[in-house]
């Protein structure tokens, strides 16, 4: 029973940055002489320290609590389809190091891993904060995780990762615990806790990299469906003349809005469109957001087809399940405007016009560390519901999986 009140506590003070022990006796239901013990606990751990005082009610001013996002720290990994980059975050999920490089994720697995460890040393080394001091490392990958194989990627949609663990690794490496989950569903989360969604109960968030995924919040927790695959909307046909895709399907979202459909497209109308001033040569999504902003009428065009795409699956999304907030993340979206308006325009014909203008559609401002500090909040979302989680409260040996490298 302390121990639940102490997680209680412990929530609050996170919550509320500033609270009196008095104002936590209050909101728990408990005495006060009991929330003093967990308190006193509480500072003996370093998670909480005492932090000035506050407004008198009438006697002595009570002493504020406060909790100190600096006492541990956490590792959010985003491994995508074609980079890796490592967050090492505190307590808030503020990034105090970072690491990005390109590398070819998918084709890849063993150099990757070897790559995410390197990276993870790093921040760990350029913060000064060593493994043992770790909460534990959260994993954004490109691929659904299925709840019955938490450790694994999808054997169909990236067949080489096929017996290779990004979670088994950092445990062997590093001996702290790791989680992870799908880049879009973390994405989703990040928004919910720091961006775009924040205290949403109910938001998507759709990144368009690569593939298009959607992370998918229902009431307030990530909705991963029967075998994780929810949210996979980058596998929606929406254009027959597009072809056979790798999940069977043909004209699939991927194959229209994904990275290089896009500047495939350029490529095939700048034989016929003399206007245009992209280069065909080095050519990449973020040279074609560039282009349409210096004008060019083909860049423009893509982008609006590319609207018109993702405006399928977005309705679908829409219909289905009416979230108040759809956020929009990924190298595409630095078109802004000029992506949101013909997609709102195509979104009006496509799906019931009130609940459509219900739907805040926004581009993410968490830029390219969003998905990493999902992958962080992951690993501190468990640690509130579960305080033993961190370091200075996990008792001698537990919760710490002794793996040998
Ligand atoms: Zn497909």
């Amino acid at each position: 029973m302390r121990a639940l009140h102490s997680g209680l506590a412990l929530r609050l003070i996170w919550r509320e940055r500033l609270v009196s022990r008095a104002d936590l006796a209050r909101r728990t239901g408990m005495s006060r002489s009991s929330m003093s013990a967990i308190v006193e606990d509480l500072l003996a751990t370093g998670l909480v320290r005492e932090t000035g005082t506050g407004d008198s009610s009438g006697g002595r001013r009570p002493i504020l609590l406060g909790f100190q996002d600096d006492a541990h720290a956490i590792c959010g990994v985003d491994l995508g389809a074609t980079h890796v980059a490592v967050a090492l975050t505190d307590l808030r999920i503020g990034v105090k190091a970072w690491r990005s490089e390109a590398h070819p994720v998918r084709d890849d697995p063993e150099g990757a891993l070897d790559l995410m460890c390197r990276l993870v040393q790093e921040v760990l080394t350029e913060a000064g904060v060593s493994a043992q001091r770790l909460v534990g490392i959260g994993v954004a990958v490109p691929s659904p995780v299925s709840p019955a194989d938490p450790e694994s990627l999808s054997p169909l949609l990236v067949p080489r990762w096929r017996g290779h663990s990004p979670v088994r690794r950092l445990q062997a490496a590093f001996g702290v615990s790791a989680v992870m989950d799908n880049d879009a569903n973390l994405g989703a989360l990040a928004e919910q806790w720091w961006g775009a969604g924040q205290d949403g109960r109910d938001l998507a968030y759709v990144k368009i990299g690569t593939g298009v995924g959607a992370g998918l919040i229902i009431q307030g927790d990530i909705h991963r469906g029967a075998t994780g695959v929810a949210g996979e909307i980058g596998h929606i046909p929406v254009d027959p003349a597009a072809g056979p895709c790798v999940c069977g399907l043909r004209g699939c979202l991927n194959l229209t809005v994904g990275s290089q459909a896009l500047v495939d497209r350029v490529r095939n109308l700048r034989k016929t469109d003399e206007r245009s001033v992209l280069p065909s040569r080095g050519l990449t999504v973020g040279r074609i957001v560039e282009g349409a902003f210096e004008g060019d009428a083909l860049a423009r065009s893509v982008i609006e087809t590319a609207a018109g795409h993702l405006a399928i699956a977005v309705a679908a999304l829409v219909n289905l399940l009416n979230p108040a907030t759809i956020v929009f993340g990924g190298g595409l979206t630095r078109a802004g405007e000029m992506l949101l308006r013909p997609l709102r325009a195509h979104l009006g014909g496509r799906s019931p016009s009130a609940s459509v203008t219900q739907t805040a559609l926004a581009i993410s401002s968490l830029g390219v560390e969003g998905i990493a500090r999902g992958a962080a909040t992951l690993v501190l979302r468990a640690a509130l519901d579960d305080p033993n989680v961190f370091p200075s409260l996990r008792g001698a040996g537990t919760a710490v999986p002794s793996v040998t490298p």
